[in-house]
């Protein structure tokens, strides 16, 4: 479907027209599916599985972020204190690890105020879930082989429950070797240009990961070397980016200098900062995986709100 007549579609008015289609049942079943795969696998693997925080005084900045797309940091008053919604739960995964949860994860819904714009990317929603995980002690490799063994797991499940299903959706199962390639960032820019993930994205046919990417302070920069020990994983087709993680920063040193330098205001993140002062905070690596994103592509389609039963396109916002 067409970004454009989706978005005419989806206007008010046909929303439960939508959710009440059989495409839309087919799509949410694989959805549903995905997710019982995700969990198990993740459990398999001794993760721990936390509900998650949808207010909070501190969330992601999502900044410095070289593509900033965000329109507004909502926030709302309780009990007298001023919160934000979710951006990510970065910080609680950190302090979560830190706390003895030494393997961890939370489906966690965020809530960003994209920009409009945005809606024609086919991939942002302003309300979507991470399925957000952190590893103590892990290293970008232990969490590339992670996501491959789980990713692998999550299509041998699909072709099991949901043949008939992606057969009638179109949507041939992702067939793919691990490990994927590996790429740094520099080289894709050099390549491709800014629009790199976009444009390498279509050119490939398996998902692959890019690494050393500058962005938020959490991520740890080997400040000699100049590198940062972050990655994106990209799938095929242009479907571009569906997670986003890296080894983390532990040192108070390093995290206020960091803050300082990209101007985050370290109010913000006061207690945060007096743990990391304290020496609370532990070496630990993870990532969060876009689920929309990630059904998006198992069921080929073309726009995010073809696998929210509610959508939440940017500028669209709808009775329900
Ligand atoms: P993008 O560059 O595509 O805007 P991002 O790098 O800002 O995404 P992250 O902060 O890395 O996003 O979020 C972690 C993951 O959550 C992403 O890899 C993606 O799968 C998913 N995600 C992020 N923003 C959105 C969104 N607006 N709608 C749907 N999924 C999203
Ligand atoms: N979930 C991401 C991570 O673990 C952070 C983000 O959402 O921005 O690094
Ligand atoms: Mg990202």
């Amino acid at each position: 479907m067409k970004t454009q007549v989706l978005l005419e579609n989806i206007q008010v008015s046909d929303l439960f027209e939508s959710l009440s289609s059989a495409q839309k049942r087919l799509v949410l079943h694989v959805f549903s599916e995905t997710l019982r795969a995700l969990t198990s696998s993740f459990l398999r693997r001794g993760f721990t599985w936390l509900l998650p925080v949808v207010t909070s005084k501190a969330t992601d900045p999502l900044w410095p972020d070289p593509v900033a797309s965000i329109e507004a940091r909502p926030e709302l008053e309780l009990y007298g204190e001023r919160v934000r919604l979710t951006q990510s739960m970065i910080l609680h995964k950190q302090l979560l690890v830190a706390a003895g949860y030494e393997k961890v994860f939370v489906l966690s819904p965020n809530v960003r105020v994209e920009r409009r714009d945005r809606a024609k990317t086919g991939r942002h929603a302003y309300e979507f879930t991470q399925l957000d995980f952190e590893v103590k002690g892990a290293k970008r490799e232990d969490i590339f082989r992670l996501v491959e063994g789980v990713l692998s797991e999550v299509v041998e499940h699909l072709e099991e429950c949901c043949e008939k299903q992606l057969l009638e959706l179109g949507a041939e199962l992702e067939k793919f070797r691990a490990p994927f390639k590996v790429y740094r960032m520099k080289e894709l820019e050099e390549k491709y240009g800014p629009d790199w993930e976009t444009l390498a994205s279509i050119e490939s046919s398996e998902p692959f990961w890019v690494t050393d990417i500058p962005r938020e302070f959490y991520d740890y920069e080997d400040l000699e070397r100049g590198e940062w020990h972050n990655y994106d994983l990209i799938l095929p087709e242009g479907y571009g980016e569906v997670l986003s993680g890296a080894e983390r920063e532990w040192q108070y040193d390093k995290i206020a200098y960091k803050m300082r330098r990209d101007g985050v205001s370290m109010d913000s993140y006061r207690y945060y900062l007096e743990l990391a002062k304290r020496g609370v905070l532990v070496p630990s690596a993870g990532a969060g995986i876009g689920v929309e994103r990630l059904v998006l592509w198992l069921t080929k389609r073309s726009h995010i709100a073809e696998v929210q039963p509610f959508p939440r396109i940017p500028g669209i916002v709808t009775p329900l």
